[in-house]
């Protein structure tokens, strides 16, 4: 008989990343559809009142009501864990509502946070002013420097938080010692992996606990829907997630998933695409940024500090990378006279964009924040889309002799 599950993780398991990809997470209806359902529905109905109580009670499987369960987010949460190699998975509307739950699940007024300095803004918030206001103690560190991990560690220390690739500055961490040194102390670390994604990077593999994903970026990868996720194993996402998010409610919409399953779907064909042009543009560019005083900070360029350990820990290096010209004035001049690339504080899309974090991004961490983090005035971020990297390479040509560098 055929398979009309992807449910069914006996079966599901042996897949090969390809197969999960399209498949890990399909559940037909009877109808038999190629294309998942998409179940527009907040409750559902049931035969007789024993069954409601039984599941409520937690004695029987079946859904109650879309904040917990929809079938159409579950089909994405089952993808999601199949392609990261994860037990468990669940949904959240937004990157940002996958990293604020990852943390206050766990986090309590007396514990303490380690958190790399280099990250997403609005990551960098969290650390920075919401946990403190919840009594949790935050320690900011240099991610790439292993030896700052482990000094920062005090007794209460309970989770590590940090990207890598971090955004915007493309720092690289070292999944492997800063995961195996979080065992050893009894810390759970929290990865934020939407700059790789699934096919390139599966930190689990290296040791980490849980993996909070912006499903915004390059899962959906055509820039349409926002969403999130995180990753775990089934105790932790039972135990220590689900009442946070059963009661709070960050639910991933059923038409929001559907859309970022479907992304799931080409998801491994993108990133490598997109990360071979990437590569390929920033060979264009580097000698034209170094030229004109600038700096390269490209995980797939040998130039890169940690460039073997981005080799090593992902697949590919991803779309995304950033060039520092030096000054604001010459950073808005290069982005004014892009004809072909959208500036556009987005990543992870098809279309190639680009953006000064400064003044987007990481504006309202202040000047200070910036300097420490090496958020420069002259730095560029650019996601590299789907676009032959010849038309990218002439834009860019163009546009650097407009700004006159
Ligand atoms: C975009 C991003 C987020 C936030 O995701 P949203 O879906 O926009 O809420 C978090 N972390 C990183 C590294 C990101 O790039």
């Amino acid at each position: 008989m055929k398979k009309t599950t992807g449910m069914d993780r006996a079966a599901t398991s042996k897949w090969r990343p390809a197969t999960r990809a399209v498949r890990a997470g399909t559940w037909r209806s009877e109808h038999g559809e190629t294309s998942e359902a998409m179940y527009l529905t907040s409750g559902y109905t049931y035969d007789d009142a024993q069954t409601v109580a039984d599941r409520f009670a937690g004695e029987a499987d079946g859904m109650t009501y879309s904040r917990l369960q929809n079938p159409t987010v579950a089909m994405l949460e089952e993808r999601i864990a199949m392609m990261e190699g994860a037990e468990a998975a669940r949904a959240q509307t937004s990157g940002m509502a996958a990293m604020t739950a990852s943390l206050l699940c766990q986090l309590s007024v007396g514990d303490h946070c380690v958190a790399a300095r280099a990250a997403f803004g609005s990551c960098r918030w969290l650390v920075d002013h919401l946990l403190p206001r919840f009594g949790i103690e935050t320690t900011v560190i240099d991610s790439a420097d292993n030896a700052a991990w482990e000094a920062a560690i005090r007794p209460n220390t309970k989770v590590f938080f940090f990207e890598t690739p971090a955004n915007p500055t493309l720092d690289i961490v070292d999944l492997e010692h800063v995961c195996g040194l979080a065992r050893a102390h009894g810390i759970t670390t929290v990865v934020d992996n939407a700059f790789a994604g699934p096919t390139l990077q599966r930190p689990m593999e290296f040791g980490a606990d849980v993996v909070a994903y912006s499903a915004t970026k390059i899962m959906d990868g055509q820039g349409r829907v926002l969403a999130g996720a995180i990753c775990g194993s089934e105790e932790w996402i039972t135990e220590t997630l689900m009442p946070f998010q059963r009661n709070t409610g960050p639910t991933l919409s059923a038409f929001n998933a559907w859309v970022v399953m479907k992304g799931l779907e080409t998801l491994n064909l993108r990133a490598q695409r997109q990360s071979a042009n990437a590569v390929a543009l920033g060979e264009f560019l580097e000698p034209r940024v170094t030229a004109a005083g600038g700096r390269m900070l490209h995980p797939g360029l040998a130039s890169h500090p940690r460039h073997e350990m981005a080799l090593k820990q992902m697949d590919a290096t991803g779309p995304i990378f950033a060039f520092d010209l030096g000054t604001q004035t010459r950073a808005f001049a290069l982005l004014d006279a892009l004809e072909l690339i959208d500036i556009s504080n987005n990543i992870g899309d098809a279309k190639s964009l680009m953006c000064h974090p400064a003044s987007t991004t990481h504006a309202n961490m202040g000047e200070d924040g910036r300097a420490e983090m090496g958020v420069t005035d002259g730095l560029l971020r650019i996601n590299v889309g789907l676009e032959d990297v010849a038309d990218l390479a002439e834009d860019m040509d163009q546009a650097l002799k407009s700004a006159g560098l």
